[in-house]
């Protein structure tokens, strides 16, 4: 059984025409399983943003497919991606992010209302209780400080259980200490919730902790520590990752 939650299929996304055509991602094929924590990295300009974007359903390729939740995402129509985006895809970006006039428990039910669905507070309650901020459902968030704010953006990520939540360079506006701590928090909705994340990072501390590093340069994948183990059992851990994990645990 294919428990793979994205795919991509030989995916090439470029920029402009002719000669002053960018190749920003060049035939990537990469299979993420379900509950998997996968880091993208790469130097700047080796098309990470591209390739989140592409997988995320908020840019098309040029040419081949991205399957997300066993549907084929490429070559949807933008009402399709809107909704896909609403519902199927969460998003952490590096700077939060949230409506500054909504509370922190109305931003995190913020996905559910654009997608007409009921709101769930009691679902937001606990969701705010796992990342650590009980009883701050009604602060607004210039209330509070950054990491204290990408605790509610993970919240908010995981309110409609997406099939996967896109994080870009989510400890990036972090203190070491901080981004650790939503690191932990991110590491544990793959572990304890199920949850399946994807995330472009330049932060070393992150690839350490992720089942899988991805390696782009010059928007070709070069590096996959995953690639090989995925057809024993479907789930790709890179030992060094688990042997990290192991000690932390
Ligand atoms: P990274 O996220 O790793 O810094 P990007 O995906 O942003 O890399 O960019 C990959 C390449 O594609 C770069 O050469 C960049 O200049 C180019 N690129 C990205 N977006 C555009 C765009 N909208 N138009 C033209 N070139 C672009």
């Amino acid at each position: 059984m294919n428990n793979n939650v994205l795919e991509l299929e030989r995916v090439s996304r470029s920029y402009g025409r002719g000669e002053r055509a960018v190749n920003a991602l060049c035939e990537v094929d990469v299979q993420v399983p379900e509950r998997s924590l996968t880091a993208v990295i790469g130097p700047s300009g080796s098309g990470k943003s591209t390739f989140l974007q592409c997988a995320a359903g908020l840019d098309r390729p040029t040419s081949g497919v991205v399957r997300l939740g066993g549907r084929v995402i490429s070559e949807m129509s933008e009402r399709s991606l809107s909704r896909l985006r609403r519902t199927q895809v969460g998003f952490v970006f590096q700077s939060f992010n949230l409506l500054p006039a909504l509370t922190v428990q109305q931003n995190v039910l913020l996905p559910l209302r654009l997608d007409g669905r009921r709101r769930d507070p009691a679902r937001a309650r606990k969701l705010l209780a796992r990342v650590g901020l009980d009883g701050r459902e009604e602060a607004r968030p210039g209330e509070l400080s950054g990491g204290q704010q990408q605790r509610v953006a993970i919240a908010r990520a995981l309110i409609t259980e997406p099939e996967v939540v896109f994080a870009d360079e989510p400890t990036g506006s972090l203190d070491q200490k901080t981004g650790a701590e939503i690191l932990n928090l991110l590491r544990e909705a793959v572990d304890q919730q199920g949850a399946t994340v994807v995330l472009v990072t330049h932060d070393p501390a992150v690839t350490e902790r992720a089942d899988r590093v991805l390696r782009l340069a010059e928007g070709r994948l070069v590096h996959d520590t995953g690639a090989g183990a995925a057809s024993a059992n479907g789930i790709t851990r890179s030992p060094a990752a688990a042997a990290v994990k192991g000690q932390i645990r």
